[in-house]
């Protein structure tokens, strides 16, 4: 790290102790941000990045509610208002039994600059729960939805912070939340939410938009080396929205995927894995991967590490961190040319450096996934007109977006001298555009 920014780093550290996930994700912020300040001095003057590192609210709150059995549970609810220099906050809201609020703060901290890439007018802020939907009867996850907005409610709209999915928190419990605000206002507020079902202010795409955008930029990054996606083995962690819907495109693109996961293990099938089994496994039935597997006659692997199983792409679409140096040094060892994080921060910083000095591209997250806020901002778009666009012109809006925003990166990565490191120019791209947006604003 430059030496002008590690009093800052030292600062964040200290305001914020334990909190590893949010330190880790500053840390990658600062480290790429030497250059800037050396060419803007201005930024160290206005002391941005200490203003950015601060959220600008942070909302920590008791959800109770009454289990099938009657029993009463007590969980805990965050949403961190992180920055809104661009627009309102947006970002999502994760329910995850490992949700603390060091976890929604790297998230939201991450969304600020993602949600700068876009181009499009969205802060930065991210939301959930230590709740753990997972064995909770449908009836549980509406009374648990309910009381998390009984008190959201008066912290978010349209014009405030437009929360949506993460990881736990799908078409149903937007559903379910939704419902809830509409109860409490009595407003019709659709662009308080997104990731709304298409009968009642969902936009095409949405559901597909991470897996898609995830894949057209990682598409982009390969171009750049005279490749595409056609023929190439692929292994994809997750089997969640992101992950499934990264395996439709990439199977449309002609490349083959070979191996998913869920939080058990992984399925290795060789045939190219069937998408829409997937998603009767996963979405419709909601049983494990492993179900999946044992109907597809597939190998199934118990726990085991899913970067064992050889391939030229890899995109890790699971959670934080699921990709460490042992992981990365097993994908370098089978040749694996381009690594693309559809999850937020997938890879270890270690993992990071051993996939570079390999040589391999490597796309981050708040880059290469930002298909799914910027079409949520196209929701928000629709519903502010009262409009609903078709499937094909929010794809080629999606399309565009992500071509837009890999531009920007590779752009940016040459202006610093660093050709094709992705991570650089992410960082240094929505840290300016932020940046200059708060300057202007006034402290
Ligand atoms: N949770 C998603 C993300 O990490 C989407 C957020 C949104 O659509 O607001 O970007």
């Amino acid at each position: 790290m430059d030496p002008a920014l590690e009093p800052l780093y030292d600062l964040v550290l200290q305001r914020n102790p334990g909190e590893v996930e949010f330190h880790q994700a500053v840390l990658e912020v600062m480290d790429s941000l030497g250059a800037v300040v050396r060419k803007h001095p201005a930024y160290m003057d206005e002391r941005v990045i200490a203003r950015l590192c601060e959220p600008e609210r942070q909302i920590i709150f008791r959800v109770p509610w009454v289990d099938d059995k009657g029993k009463i549970e007590i969980h805990r609810g965050f949403r961190v208002e992180f920055n809104s220099a661009l627009g309102p906050y947006k970002g999502g809201l994760r329910f995850h039994p490992s949700v603390l609020l060091g976890t929604v703060k790297f998230l939201g901290f991450e969304q600020i600059f993602k949600n700068a890439l876009t181009g499009l007018p969205i802060g930065g802020g991210k939301g959930g729960s230590d709740f753990d939907p997972k064995g909770r009867s449908d009836m549980e996850i509406m009374r648990f939805c309910q009381s998390f907005m009984t008190e959201l409610y008066r912290h978010i709209g349209e014009y405030t912070d437009v929360p949506a999915g993460d990881i736990g928190v799908g078409g149903r419990e937007i559903g379910y939340l939704f419902g809830q605000y509409k109860r409490i206002t009595n407003r019709y507020e659709s662009a308080v939410l997104t990731g709304k079902g298409l009968g009642w202010g969902g936009s095409m795409v949405r559901r597909e938009a991470t897996g898609f955008g995830l894949v057209y930029f990682v598409e982009e990054m390969l171009r750049t080396k005279g490749s595409s996606f056609d023929g190439q083995r692929v292994v994809v962690s997750g089997s969640g929205n992101v992950a499934t819907y990264a395996i439709d495109k990439v199977h449309q693109l002609g490349g083959k995927v070979i191996a998913c996961s869920d939080s058990s293990g992984y399925v290795v099938d060789e045939k190219g894995i069937d998408v829409a089994l997937l998603k009767d496994v996963k979405e419709v039935r909601r049983e494990r991967i492993k179900a999946y597997a044992e109907e597809r006659g597939a190998q199934y692997v118990e726990g085991g590490s899913i970067w064992d199983v050889p391939c030229s792409v890899a995109l890790p679409c699971a959670t934080q961190n699921e990709l460490d140096e042992d992981g990365a040094l097993a994908l370098v060892k089978h040749g694996v040319v381009a690594v693309g994080e559809g999850a937020n921060m997938p890879t270890t910083p270690e993992a990071v450096r051993t996939l570079r000095d390999a040589g391999v591209m490597f796309a981050p997250g708040k880059a290469a996934n930002a298909g799914g806020v910027a079409t949520s901002a196209l929701e928000m778009q629709q519903n502010a007109s009262r409009d609903s666009w078709s499937f094909e012109h929010t794809e080629a809006r999606l399309a565009e977006i992500m071509r837009g925003i890999h531009e920007r990166c590779a752009a940016t990565a040459e202006e610093y001298d660093v050709p094709g490191n992705y991570v650089l120019g992410a960082n240094a791209a929505a840290f300016v555009q932020v940046a200059d947006a708060m300057i202007a604003q006034g402290v």
